[in-house]
């Protein structure tokens, strides 16, 4: 299947052409036309399956046509008419990246975006709103406060997007989430994404969509088929020097190492930067300008090493990112494949390593069983202790003999 199958407009074409996109991916084949009839969808999917051009696509047609339709002059430019579409998501950088999105897809069209998050001044975002838009794309808790204060008015929205769900659950935004929700008129088109699909957002995408499509793309335990695991064994104490090793040894042009904590994040960054190698972190703790410096930094390449918390990294979206390395594993199997999803994008290859200490043998268990395949061990790294090929989960005692790096 081809875009062309698509009847998008020829705008959006264009603007697919300039991005270089010459197929759609399977959310998009399925959603877009679902969509453009006017149906609500809910879609499981995790990021890197294409789903923000998914709903991004339609929704920008939609709002050109019924926008020329209405007669208006500048075929879009609506001001006047309040904000159409509204696109929730968990995390700024994802919110940002969305809105990045509105504008490639979008830049032959006449349609107005902004994108709302908190951690910085609102001056820019109410002034934006002032001037009217027609898509805006926010995270629930600056959102809210923004329609407070009166700046935001959602009486008029035609599409409403939730995306990444079960990340805002995660989050705790569910009460902001119903807050808003409450504003929005019944009439509309709601979009509903999430990774994962526990009964809680099963049961909230009950509560909001009417009769929907539901879209799977890929389970959860199925990461990018372009990305190559494996998962070195090493003591927590031998972690920062097989990772000093990997960077120096392994031709790794650009990675995103994982830690489970901020405090984590920045002992890397440390450890890296006393050995020689820059890098920085990205989490929570970090100021918005600082975050934002660090991902531009990694996007542009001025940054080789980007070290992130599973919060902050959410949403990261780099071209051609060749690895990701899990220093520490995560506790819940479904973040691995998150986290593994940042590389080997749309068709791209990537790397995926992994640290995994004796303590974490039972997170490594998990993981394989949700992949429902055991991820490759590097045997020239792991010389296992007393001949046994695996260390045993949960012996609680070190398993591993020295490495060899
Ligand atoms: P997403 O899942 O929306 O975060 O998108 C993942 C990545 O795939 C982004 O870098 C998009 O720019 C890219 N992408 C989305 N759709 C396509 C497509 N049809 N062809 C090539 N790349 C795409």
């Amino acid at each position: 299947m081809t875009f062309e199958n698509l009847n998008l407009i020829e705008p959006i074409s264009r603007a697919l052409k300039t991005k270089g996109y010459e197929n759609p991916t399977p959310i998009q084949e399925k959603a877009i036309p679902e969509i453009l009839q006017g149906k609500d969808v809910f879609g499981c999917a995790q990021t890197g399956t294409g789903k923000t051009a998914a709903f991004a696509l339609p929704i920008l047609q939609l709002l050109h046509q019924r926008s020329a339709s209405a007669g208006s002059s500048a075929a879009g430019a609506s001001s006047s008419r309040g904000i159409k579409a509204l696109i929730l998501a968990p995390t700024r950088e994802l919110a940002i990246q969305i809105d990045e999105s509105f504008r490639d897809y979008g830049s032959g069209l006449k349609l107005r975006h902004c994108v709302i998050f908190g951690g910085v001044s609102q001056s820019k975002q109410t002034n934006a709103l002032r001037m009217g838009v027609d898509i805006v794309i926010a995270t629930p808790g600056r959102l809210l406060d923004l329609m407070q204060q009166g700046f935001v008015k959602l009486g008029s929205i035609e599409f409403f997007v939730l995306d990444e769900v079960d990340r805002m659950l995660d989050m705790g935004f569910i009460n902001d989430i119903k807050k808003i929700i409450a504003r929005i008129p019944a009439k509309r088109q709601t979009i509903f994404l999430s990774a994962t699909i526990p009964s809680e957002i099963r049961k909230l995408a009950d509560s909001l969509l009417s009769n929907p499509v539901s879209i799977q793309v890929a389970a959860v335990s199925a990461p990018a088929e372009m990305v190559k695991q494996s998962v070195y064994y090493v003591e927590k104490s031998e972690k920062r020097a097989l990772l000093q090793h990997v960077l120096e040894k392994e031709s790794i042009e650009h990675a995103l190492v994982f830690t489970r904590t901020k405090h984590g994040a920045d002992k890397v960054v440390k450890d890296l930067n006393k050995s020689g190698i820059s890098a920085e972190a990205i989490h929570g703790n970090k100021s918005q300008n600082a975050r934002q410096k660090a991902l531009i930094g990694f996007k542009n390449r001025s940054i080789r090493i980007l070290v992130a918390t599973d919060i902050a990294s959410r949403g990261i979206d780099v071209d051609k990112l060749t690895h990701v390395i899990n220093y520490e594993l995560p506790e819940v199997p479904e973040t691995y494949v998150h986290r593994i999803g940042r590389t080997g994008r749309a068709g791209e290859a990537g790397i995926a390593l992994s640290f995994c200490a004796s303590e974490e043998m039972d997170y490594l268990k998990d993981i394989n069983k949700l992949l429902k395949k055991n991820i490759d061990v590097v045997s020239t790294h792991s010389v296992p202790a007393a001949g046994s090929a695996r260390p045993k989960p949960n012996s609680g005692r070190k398993q591993f003999a020295r490495r060899r790096y």
